[in-house]
C-alpha cells in the first residue's frame, strides 16, 4: 500500500479549527484525553483477553518527552486500530448531531465557546492545541493487517501509510508547538497526570532520559499514577478536587459536574456507584436518536461496556458514572448483559438512590436544584410518564411556574397544594406557548378573582405528561380551560343562580348563537370562568387542549377539527345588547355578523389564526365607522 492522502470530513475540519484557535481555555487536558483513549483501549484488549489468551499482556501506557526533538509520544498496547477503524475514528465524528452543534458554536458569543465546547468533548482532537503536527501509529491486536501511520498537520487533511510495528496498540507522537514545550518536561507530565488520571488502573510510565556523568545518556521509568480506582477507595478520603477530575475523565467535558453519587450497595446485590449529574445538559443529550446510557460498567474492576442499555432506565441518560459490580459473572457476554437479573437489580438500586439524592438536593439546595431542573426537568418529566414505580417520587421533583410567582420562579405540586386556600378544591393548570400569553387568558379571570394561583405549562411536554398525573395527594389537576370547575358550596349557587338567571332572559339569544355558529361550536352557554372578557372557547374534560392542538399542528399532525364550548359572560355588556338587537328584529343580518365576529374574538383571546382575516377586519373598520357616527350625532 503506498501512502494515501484524505480529506477531514467538514465536522472535523470545523471541530479542529476551534480547538486549534485555542478556544478550549485549559491546554492540559490533552494529556488527559489521550491517556483517557489509551486506557479505553486496553480495557477493550483486556476483555478480549478474556476470551482470547493469546492477548495476554502487560497491560500499559508509556510517556515520552523528546527534549531534542520537541516532541512527546503517549503509547499504549491496547486494542488498536485496523486501517478501516482508524478513518473511521479518527477522520470522522460519529457524533450525531455534530453539524447542529457547530453550527450553533459559530453563531454564538465568543466567550461562552469554551464552555460550549467543554460540554462536547473533543477527545483526541485536544491534541491540536499543543501540536503542529501529530503521527499515530497503530496495529489491531487479534488482526493479520499491518499497522497503519497516520500522521496530520491538522489542517485539512491527514495521510495514512503503512507501518512496520509489531505490537499491537497505539502510539500517538505529538510534534509540539514552540510556545508548548513545557509539556517535554518531566514535573508538568508529572503533575498533569497526578490531577487528571492519577485514578487510571493500568500503570502510566513516564520514560525520560537522563544524561549520566560520562555523557551517556539512560531512559529511566517510572510508574507516576497511584492506579487506586476512584469508586473503590472510601468517600471521606476523597476530595472534592479529585471528584471533579475523575469526571472531566469519564465525560470529556471540561466543566465540573452539578453532583455526585458515590455509593455502595450491599445485601441482594454487590456493587460501587460513582455517579455525576453534569451541570448543564451536554449537547448529544438533546439529539433525539442519542440513547446511549452515560455509565461504564465494570465487573470486579475489568471493565465490560460503556453502553449497557438495561443498567439505567433511559430517562435518566443524563446521569454519567461508573458502575462495578462484584457479583456478576465475568464471562458473561456484552449481548446478555440486559437480560440478567443482576443488572437489573443494579438498575432498581441506582434509580432509587438517584431520585433519594435528587429529593435530598431539592430539600437541601434549591437553587442548585431549580438550575437542575431547568436543564434536566425534561427527563424528569419523561420519567414520570416512563417509570410507572417511581412514579410518585418523580412527580414530586417536577417544577413549574406559576401565576402567582410573577418572577418566575418554580415551585413544586407540592409547594402548590400546600398554599392552596380553604375553598379551592382543585390543582389548577394552564397549558400555552409562554407566560407572556397564558397570563392574559381569560381563562384565568375567575381563578384570579378568587386568589387561586394556576400552574403554567409552557413546556410542549408537559400536557403529556400531565396525562400521568390526574391527581396530586388526593386533589385533582385540572385544566384551567376544560369542563366545569369544581367550586365551594356558596360560590357554586352564586353562579348557579346568576347563570340560571341569565339562561331564561337570553333563550332566544343563545339558540340564534347556537345555530348560527353550528359549523365551528357544539354548544353555546353561559360561563363560570370570566370576569372580563366577553367570551371565551372552552374544552370538554377529556378533550385535547387548545395549545395540543398547535402542537399537533406545528408537527404537521392531520388531527380532527375539534368542536369547542363557547362560553359567554353573563355580567358582560355585550350579550344585553345582542339580546335587545335580536328583540327588535330577529333577521337583522347584522345579528349573524356579530355572531360570527363573537367567535373570531374567542378564537383571537387564544391565540388561534382568524379563519378569514381579511373580513374580521372590514367589519371592525364598520363598526368603528357606527361608532365615531354614534359618538358625533350624541
Ligand atoms: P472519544 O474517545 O470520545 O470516542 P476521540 O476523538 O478521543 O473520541 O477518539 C475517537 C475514537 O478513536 C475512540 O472512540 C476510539 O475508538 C479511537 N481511539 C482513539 N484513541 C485510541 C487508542 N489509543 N487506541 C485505540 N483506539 C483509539
Amino acid at each position: 500500500m503506498s501512502e494515501e492522502t484524505r480529506k477531514f470530513q467538514t465536522e472535523v475540519q470545523e471541530l479542529l479549527n476551534l480547538v486549534i484557535h485555542s478556544l478550549y481555555s485549559n491546554k492540559d487536558i490533552f494529556l488527559r484525553e489521550l491517556i483517557a483513549n489509551a486506557a479505553d483501549a486496553i480495557d477493550k484488549v483486556r476483555f478480549e483477553s478474556l476470551t482470547n489468551s493469546a492477548l495476554k499482556s502487560d497491560w500499559r501506557i508509556t510517556i515520552e518527552p523528546d527534549k531534542a526533538r520537541g516532541t512527546i509520544r503517549i503509547s499504549d498496547n491496547g486494542i488498536g486500530m485496523t486501517r478501516n477503524e482508524l478513518i473511521e475514528n479518527i477522520g470522522t465524528i460519529a457524533k450525531s448531531g455534530t453539524r447542529e452543534y457547530l453550527a450553533q458554536l459559530k453563531t454564538s458569543d465568543s466567550k461562552n465557546i469554551p464552555e460550549l465546547i467543554g460540554q462536547f468533548g473533543v477527545g483526541f482532537y485536544s491534541a491540536f492545541m499543543v501540536a503542529d503536527k501529530i503521527e499515530l501509529v497503530t496495529k489491531r491486536a487479534g488482526s493479520d493487517e499491518k499497522a497503519i501511520r497516520w500522521t496530520s498537520k491538522g489542517e485539512s487533511s491527514y495521510t495514512i501509510d503503512e507501518s512496520d510495528a509489531i505490537e499491537h496498540g497505539t502510539s500517538i507522537t505529538v510534534h509540539l508547538k514552540p510556545d508548548c514545550k513545557t509539556y517535554l518536561e518531566d514535573w508538568k507530565l508529572k503533575e498533569i497526570v497526578k490531577k487528571y488520571s492519577d485514578f487510571i488502573e493500568h500503570p502510566i510510565i513516564l520514560i525520560s532520559v537522563k544524561k549520566k556523568k560520562d555523557e551517556s545518556s539512560v531512559p529511566e521509568m517510572e510508574t507516576i499514577n497511584s492506579m487506586k480506582a476512584i469508586w473503590l477507595r472510601t468517600a471521606n478520603e476523597i476530595t472534592d478536587e479529585e471528584y471533579k477530575q475523575f469526571y472531566g475523565h469519564l465525560s470529556h467535558f471540561d466543566t465540573d459536574p452539578l453532583l455526585h453519587i458515590h455509593y455502595s450497595a450491599e445485601g441482594t446485590s454487590e456493587f460501587r456507584a460513582l455517579l455525576y449529574i453534569p451541570t448543564k445538559a451536554p449537547f448529544e443529550l438533546l439529539m433525539p436518536d442519542q440513547h446511549k446510557t452515560g455509565l461504564h460498567l465494570y465487573i470486579k474492576r475489568v471493565f465490560i461496556t460503556d453502553n449497557c442499555p438495561g443498567i439505567l432506565p433511559e430517562y435518566l441518560r443524563f446521569v454519567k458514572g461508573v458502575v462495578d459490580s462484584s457479583d456478576l459473572p465475568l464471562n458473561i457476554s456484552r449481548e446478555m448483559l440486559q437480560d440478567n437479573p443482576g443488572i437489573l437489580k443494579i438498575n432498581k438500586n441506582l434509580v432509587r438512590k438517584i431520585i433519594s439524592e435528587l429529593k435530598n438536593l431539592f430539600e437541601k439546595d434549591r437553587t442548585k436544584y431549580d438550575s437542575f431542573f431547568n436543564d434536566f426537568g425534561r427527563f424528569i418529566k419523561e420519567g414520570v410518564h416512563s417509570d410507572f414505580q417511581n412514579k410518585d417520587k418523580l412527580t414530586e421533583l417536577l417544577l413549574f411556574e406559576s401565576l402567582d410567582n410573577p418572577d418566575k420562579k418554580l415551585i413544586s405540586i407540592k409547594e402548590y397544594a400546600d398554599k392552596m386556600p380553604a375553598d379551592q378544591k382543585e390543582i389548577y393548570y394552564i397549558s400555552g406557548e409562554s407566560r407572556e400569553v397564558l397570563e392574559k387568558s381569560p381563562h384565568l379571570e375567575f381563578l384570579r378573582s378568587k386568589k387561586f394561583d394556576v400552574l403554567l405549562m409552557t413546556d410542549p411536554i408537559d400536557e403529556w405528561i400531565l396525562q400521568s398525573i390526574p391527581e396530586y395527594s388526593g386533589r385533582k389537576l385540572k385544566s384551567a380551560g376544560k369542563g366545569d370547575f369544581e367550586l365551594d358550596e356558596k360560590t357554586k349557587s352564586e353562579k348557579d343562580d346568576k347563570t340560571k338567571k341569565a339562561v331564561e332572559e337570553h333563550k332566544t339569544l343563545i339558540e340564534f348563537l347556537k345555530k348560527q355558529l353550528e359549523k365551528d361550536v357544539r354548544d353555546v352557554r353561559f360561563s363560570t370562568r370570566l370576569t372580563e372578557s366577553p367570551c371565551c372557547l372552552v374544552g370538554g374534560e377529556n378533550d385535547p387542549s387548545i395549545q395540543m392542538e398547535k402542537i399537533f399542528k406545528a408537527m404537521n399532525r392531520e388531527i380532527p377539527k375539534m368542536k369547542r364550548i363557547l362560553e359567554l359572560n353573563p355580567d358582560h355588556p355585550l350579550v344585553e345588547s345582542l339580546q335587545g338587537l335580536y328583540n327588535r328584529n330577529s333577521s337583522d343580518p347584522k345579528l349573524a355578523e356579530f355572531a360570527e365576529m363573537l367567535y373570531d374574538q374567542a378564537l383571537l383571546t387564544e391565540g388561534i389564526p382568524l379563519p378569514d382575516p381579511l373580513k374580521f377586519s372590514k367589519r371592525v373598520a364598520m363598526l368603528m365607522v357606527d361608532g365615531i357616527k354614534g359618538t358625533s350625532k350624541g
